[in-house]
């Protein structure tokens, strides 16, 4: 499905809802107008800019206009639309792939361009430079602000997936699965859905090949895509809050406090807890297949020696 977007004066705006009167639907948020036909969906904003979507979205616009920004050929990483930080766009990123504790989380957040500014002024920006504890206040208002739709893997579904999966390919599940969720709430489709790239475009639709319901329609794929939109940003930032909660609760349910990542730390926190509660419950909360499993193993012994 295409979409276009042209910038028209007032005039030809109500240019375009005089020929559309009659197919004239409710319009959403921050629109004045919005009319549909078999072929083509249309939204007149209140900033002028007439949002043309549908299989004939290209030969509708084209009768009044030239559009502001053409869509890219192609959607390979490096490559995305002119203006693209502009526009209202759907995220999506995922957190824990690298953490031998806590699950695999994937949030796929909204922001449309009318939100942008807000959207930074509460502090979203490349999750990397941003500490634990404003995490969570910023995800918190973010909350309140934008649509977005989140999966947990939990590590025992995570494990048992892990038999027969690769990580590359339950990561791109949570993604079509959180795109999915999210698609079905919005009032309108994005101009453009950012994933923030985990694999190649090729490999995450292999991994999506058993699936019905495949987010394919303006889907652009790109390395440090937390830079190139703020969605992508404010998916990144709720899905470390969510994974930070989920750490909190491993800590107080196992009484220590569990470190993330994958290093020398996590190795004797999971040799710890391997004595104090054995191995059936380290598998429960850890991503079993990791390295650190034989370390701690091997850590844990050695303590046991007399
Ligand atoms: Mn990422």
């Amino acid at each position: 499905m295409g979409t276009v977007v042209l910038k028209l004066t007032k005039e030809k705006q109500d240019t375009v809802i005089s020929d559309f009167g009659r197919h004239q639907v409710s319009p959403p948020p921050y629109a004045r107008f919005a009319a549909r036909t078999t072929g083509c969906i249309l939204t007149v904003y209140n900033s002028g800019k007439v949002m043309f979507q549908g299989q004939e979205a290209e030969t509708v616009a084209a009768r009044y206009g030239s559009p502001v920004t053409k869509k890219a050929a192609s959607t390979a990483s490096g490559s995305l639309p002119e203006g693209f930080a502009n526009w209202s766009v759907v995220g999506s990123d995922e957190v824990g792939k690298g953490d031998f504790f806590g699950p695999l989380v994937v949030v796929a957040a909204y922001v449309d361009s009318t939100k942008i500014k807000l959207v930074r002024e509460l502090g979203v920006r490349d999750s990397k430079n941003v500490s634990d504890p404003e995490i969570r206040t910023i995800a918190r208002d973010l909350h309140a602000v934008i649509p977005y739709e989140y999966r947990i893997l939990h590590n025992p579904d995570y494990n048992q997936m892990q038999r027969t999966m690769t990580q590359g390919k339950m990561t791109a599940l949570l993604h079509n699965a959180a795109l999915n969720g999210l698609l079905a709430q919005l009032e309108e489709p994005p101009q453009a859905i950012l994933i923030d790239q985990f694999a190649e475009k090729a490999t995450y639709y292999k991994h999506l090949s058993g699936e019905t319901k495949q987010v394919k329609d303006n889907v652009y794929f790109s390395t440090k895509a937390e830079g190139l939109h703020v969605a992508v940003a404010a998916a990144s930032i709720l899905a470390r809050a969510i994974f930070l909660k989920e750490m909190d609760k491993l800590s107080r349910q196992t009484g220590i406090e569990i470190p993330k990542g994958a290093g020398a730390k996590v190795d004797q926190v999971a040799a710890s807890l391997l004595l104090k509660y054995g191995p059936e419950r380290l598998h429960e909360w850890t991503k079993y297949h990791f390295a650190n499993t034989k370390k701690a193993e091997a850590l844990a012994e050695k303590r046991n020696r007399p």
